[in-house]
């Protein structure tokens, strides 16, 4: 790091900045790191070299400006989801944080209003703040579902122009119902965006949001790369929505804001897409045995359709976050009150979070 010559206080940085604090989930490198909900599970090799042979083919005209509307990509995207879906209706970008920065830059902004139903994914509030819309937390129940009837009466009263649905929801892992989203695209006249995220973790045959697509223009299901498709460190994530959607999103992204080397990968991943995704029975098996192990410990697990387990009745978090990486194991405190969230690793490093815990003790 350079030398710091002022603090950022000094700096004539925006009014409504002031005081935050950026995203920071910590990367310790530690031989466990359960902690951001990445798949743990390296690339297959077969699926490594194609990819590397696509990147060798684009490096070849990387003198020149990619593909502006990456229409490749796109149609892999629409392909891989299936619904009828044509390119018109994806967008993408430098993962799926980027595409819901494009749709807050298009739909929010300063004077307007998100809104999310904490608690939720902690980047909602910030990609809010920074295009300078003001982020309201609506309520859960106690075990954090929400219900058709409370969200729509919750939406009506707080007007957003832009509702994030997370589904299931990080960090708790909850189910959202088709009939809530419905209830809230019906309660609301602003952009409703489903994040589905994690719904390659969810039981096998569970409707998609994208089912709702057809008929409701202002409906967008954002995806990415980075969970079960094991491709977190290429950055990727998409959209599929209406196509005027679509003609929104350019007028705010960057020109060419995909490189031709990240076009050129996805689209080679997704050539591959059942190969990518083949370990995720085997994620959703070890979710599965953590949530079963730690309540016999004496931990309170959520019920979660995603590849991480919300869990409660901890002590002291912070302690028991600490013991567990003085073991090498790294976890998240999401900042909820006697809770912790782990995310589902191979069998090795999940047998290893659950030996650490059980050495640590059981709650009291
Ligand atoms: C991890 C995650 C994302 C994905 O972010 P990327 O920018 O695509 O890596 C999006 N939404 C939620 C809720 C997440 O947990």
């Amino acid at each position: 790091m350079g030398r710091v010559s002022v603090r950022l206080e000094d700096l004539p940085l925006r009014d409504d900045l002031r005081g935050l604090t950026p995203y920071g989930a910590p990367q310790a490198p530690l031989p466990i790191a359960l902690n951001v909900n990445e798949n743990t599970h390296p690339v297959p090799q077969e699926v490594a070299d194609d990819i590397m042979d696509s990147i060798a083919l684009a490096l070849r005209e990387v003198n020149r400006y990619p593909d502006r509307d990456f229409v490749a990509l796109r149609e892999g995207f629409a392909d891989y989801l299936g619904h009828g879906l044509t390119a018109e209706n994806i967008w993408a970008a430098n993962g799926s944080n980027e595409v819901l920065q494009h749709v807050l830059q298009a739909f929010a902004g300063p004077g307007r209003k998100t809104f999310g139903f904490a608690p939720t994914y902690s980047m909602y509030p910030l990609l809010s703040q920074a295009v300078g819309a003001t982020w309201l937390a609506g309520r859960r129940e106690v075990d954090y579902s929400i219900s058709a009837t409370d969200a729509a009466v919750q939406v009506r009263e707080a007007q957003p122009d832009v509702v994030f649905l997370c589904s299931p929801n990080n960090p708790t892992g909850t189910p959202v119902s088709l009939d809530v989203i419905e209830a809230v695209y019906e309660a609301s006249t602003g952009i409703v965006v489903v994040d589905e995220a994690y719904h390659e973790f969810a039981p096998q045959g569970e409707r998609s949001a994208l089912t709702l697509l057809p008929g409701r223009e202002r409906l967008i299901v954002s995806r990415t790369m980075s969970k079960a498709f094991a491709f977190a460190g290429a950055r990727v994530g998409y959209l599929a929505a209406d196509p005027a959607v679509v003609d929104a999103l350019r007028l705010v992204r960057l020109p060419y804001h995909l490189s031709a080397l990240t076009q050129a990968a996805a689209s080679a991943a997704l050539r591959h897409a059942p190969t990518m995704l083949q370990m995720v029975d085997e994620i959703v098996a070890q979710r599965d045995r953590i949530s079963a192990t730690i309540e016999a410990l004496g931990y309170r697990p959520y019920e979660s359709w995603s590849n991480f387990v919300l869990f409660g009745d901890v002590a002291d978090p912070a302690a028991l976050w600490q013991s567990l990486y003085d073991r090498g194991v790294l976890i998240r405190d999401v900042g909820i009150p006697h809770h912790l969230r782990v995310s589902a690793g191979t069998e090795e490093e999940t047998t290893a979070f659950l030996d650490a815990l059980a050495s640590i003790g059981s709650a009291s």
